[in-house]
């Protein structure tokens, strides 16, 4: 296989316990540990599969591994991401540009975190706020799993994580508590950084 389809665990951008007391040091190392580096062995695994059977000429298992592809690759993106977009010293509310935007495609930012909030209280995966390029907007997503509810062509700017391994054993079926926690570490320039990279490709 090609050392350029090799992913690797990112290392967390804190330390495990710094997002105590919202998210605690035992869900971080489990989530981060356990949880995301399986999606980053299995992501891996796959691309091992295609790379075997494309020299073989035996593509049996191939669209089984394509699937991992996805599945995993989503996964380890997304978990990536999420764990970029938090920060101890996070909290508060977006500001200039993205703010704008914000105000400009959902009415406002209330509106905005309202719609967040829904999203993440349904899915059975992630709550996304994404750039649409095709569009030229901020969309809100339900995503279940990690793909299922993926709007092609859009970016991710900021993600929340809602599976239960997220948040079960900090708060147990009072995911709303959680989200609220999230609300607390949000790191809104991360997500500006990301919103501003989409523009410099798409605009
Ligand atoms: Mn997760």
């Amino acid at each position: 296989m090609s050392e350029h389809s090799h992913a690797e665990l990112p290392d967390l951008p804190y330390d495990y316990d710094a997002l105590e007391p919202h998210i605690s040091e035992q869900v971080v190392t489990w989530h981060h540990d356990t949880h995301h580096q399986g999606y980053v062995n299995g992501l891996n695994s796959a691309e091992e599969t295609l790379a075997e059977n494309r020299a073989s000429g035996d593509f049996g298992s191939s669209a089984a591994a394509m699937r991992n592809v996805t599945h995993n690759g989503c996964g380890h993106y997304l978990h990536t991401l999420f764990w970029d977009n938090m920060d101890p010293n996070g909290g508060g509310e977006p500001e200039g540009e993205l703010r704008d935007r914000i105000e400009e495609d959902f009415g406002s930012y209330e509106a905005w975190k309202g719609e967040f909030e829904a999203a993440a209280g349904a899915a059975g995966g992630w709550a996304l706020l994404v750039y649409d390029p095709v569009a030229n907007q901020l969309r809100n997503l339900v995503v279940d799993k990690h793909d299922q509810g993926a709007l092609w062509g859009s970016h991710p700017i900021l993600a929340l994580d809602v599976w239960e391994h997220s948040y079960y054993h900090d708060y147990g079926p009072a995911r709303g508590d959680f989200i609220e926690g999230f609300f607390e570490v949000v790191d809104w320039d991360h997500a500006a950084d990301e919103f501003h990279t989409c523009l410099d490709h798409f605009e």
